[in-house]
């Protein structure tokens, strides 16, 4: 095998790492005389309680480490290549592809369609598996690598090649039981899409995929997102109230059954649907520990509960605020509610919630994820944002300070002539962004959140200086 050599990004204060002296731009070359393919190599070979490193320095110099840790023990470093590999794109043209619908003319790392199974154990992606090959999910098996996410969408063979358009998609269940025998941690995820993969489909992929609880701990089903950039491609419909209460009727009933079954939920509806649908958002236990934040599942419900706790901390006091938030349309009378929550303890606080259309891709994109700073600036000019404008943190790209459309916050302070606070995905973040006077130099402590189209992400977050606002 080619040696490959793994440049050391960062290093970690206070790890093992940084006390065996190594550095950025270190190389690693082996690991106990073995040489790393690819981050599954990586972590299978750290699992062990003494591990010898061959380091190449900077200035070309060989280290031979030699490591006593704990088990599963990290060195706290990060690699350039977060893969420590190329990264493999899909082989799929699936009709409900998010990356298909948006608009030209945005940075090209966000048309990278990833599909590699290495990040769904790396960073949580999913991935539909069916550009893994025999040999991938032997190793996945044999280093015991969990969890892995997949997008199951359906599990009807022939559907699923038709929606993935792809006419090797049809094995889902089959990797999935290999995956399942060998007790691989899983959960799933389907993209509900109107009058295709709905109705007794979504019953039939439900019903196949409860049979692998709980090693499958969770199937998340979420709507199919739409934007106004679809010319040419399969024509979808979206969702209506009715609809989106007929899923939730489904989701509920399984629920049910796997909860008497197996004391979990097991399926579980992205917020869209509930909002979508009119109905109150589930109570915090049914979510059973968030398994799904990153799809959107229970993050309303949790940040709510999170506020919830945090104010029952505080005592309150007479502080006078005034100031604004923008977010998507789907967050707005959430926030809104949070924020009465708040005001309950401190009166003079005033904070107006401006509600974002997203011009950009399309009226029905309700998320705050995808709000633009065009948007934000066009809509926001003029108005009276008081003393500071709060934005949720997954505006911008992971770790970086530029919104979907390379726009940087600075840019948007100088175009609003408003201090911007970046929220951190807590309550109690939201709550001292909303109390407490902007920070200089403040660090965000984002809850990792899934992004599709970030195939470039390496980890800088854990430990690189981020989001001074
Ligand atoms: S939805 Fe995912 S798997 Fe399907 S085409 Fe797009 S990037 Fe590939």
């Amino acid at each position: 095998m080619k040696l490959k050599k793994h440049i050391i990004a960062c290093v970690k204060p206070g790890s093992i790492g940084e006390e065996l002296g190594l550095r950025p731009k270190d190389k690693l070359l082996a690991v106990n005389d073995t040489p790393v393919r690819d981050v599954f190599d990586y972590h299978y070979l750290m699992n062990e309680e003494y591990v010898e490193l061959l380091i190449e320095k900077e200035d070309g110099e060989e280290w031979l480490l030699e490591v006593e840790k704990e088990y599963e023990e990290d060195l706290g470093i990060e690699f350039e290549n977060g893969l420590m590999d190329e990264y493999r794109s899909c082989s799929n043209r699936c009709i409900f592809c998010f990356i298909d619908q948006m608009p030209p003319g945005m940075r090209e790392t966000l048309y990278f369609k990833d599909d590699d199974s290495r990040l769904s154990f790396l960073q949580g992606n999913y991935v539909t598996l069916t550009n893994m090959k025999d040999e991938d999910l032997d190793r996945v098996i044999q280093y015991h690598l969990s969890p892995i996410n997949i997008s199951v969408h359906t599990t009807s063979p022939r559907l699923r090649c038709q929606m993935l358009h792809n006419r090797f998609a049809g094995d889902i269940l089959e990797k999935i039981r290999r995956l399942y025998e060998a007790g691989i941690e899983l959960n799933g995820q389907i993209v509900l899409c109107k009058g295709i993969n709905d109705k007794e489909e979504l019953e039939r992929s439900l019903t196949d995929l409860s049979a692998f609880a709980p090693v499958m701990e969770s199937v998340s089903v979420v709507p199919v997102g739409l934007t106004r950039f679809r010319e040419g491609l399969y024509p979808l419909e979206p969702f209506t109230k009715e609809d989106a209460r007929e899923v939730l009727e489904t989701i509920h009933r399984f629920q049910k059954a796997m909860k008497k079954k197996w004391g979990i939920h097991f399926v579980h509806a992205s917020d869209e649907w509930y909002i979508l649908a009119g109905q109150e958002l589930p109570s915090d236990d049914r979510y059973d520990g968030y398994p799904q934040y990153e799809n959107g599942v229970g993050m309303l419900r949790l940040l709510e509960e999170e506020i919830k706790e945090e104010m029952k901390k505080r005592e309150g006091d007479s502080r006078k605020i005034k100031a604004s938030i923008a977010t998507g349309k789907l967050a707005t009378p959430f926030m809104e509610s949070h924020i009465k929550r708040i005001q309950e303890k401190y009166p003079q606080v005033d904070i107006q919630v401006f509600p974002i259309t997203n011009f950009y891709f399309g009226e029905e994109i309700t998320v705050s994820g995808l709000i633009t700073g065009k948007d934000l600036i066009e809509q926001l000019q003029g108005q009276k944002l008081g003393e500071k404008l709060l934005l949720p943190c997954n505006m911008l790209r992971s770790g970086e300070d530029v919104f979907l459309d390379d726009l940087t916050v600075a840019q948007l302070k100088e175009e609003l002539k408003v201090p911007i606070v970046i929220v951190d995905t807590r309550g109690e973040d939201f709550v001292k962004a909303v109390l407490e006077p902007p920070r200089e130099n403040a660090k965000l402590r984002r809850r990792q959140i899934y992004e599709q189209t970030n195939s470039g992400y390496c980890g800088k977050t854990e430990c690189g200086e981020i989001h001074p606002v």
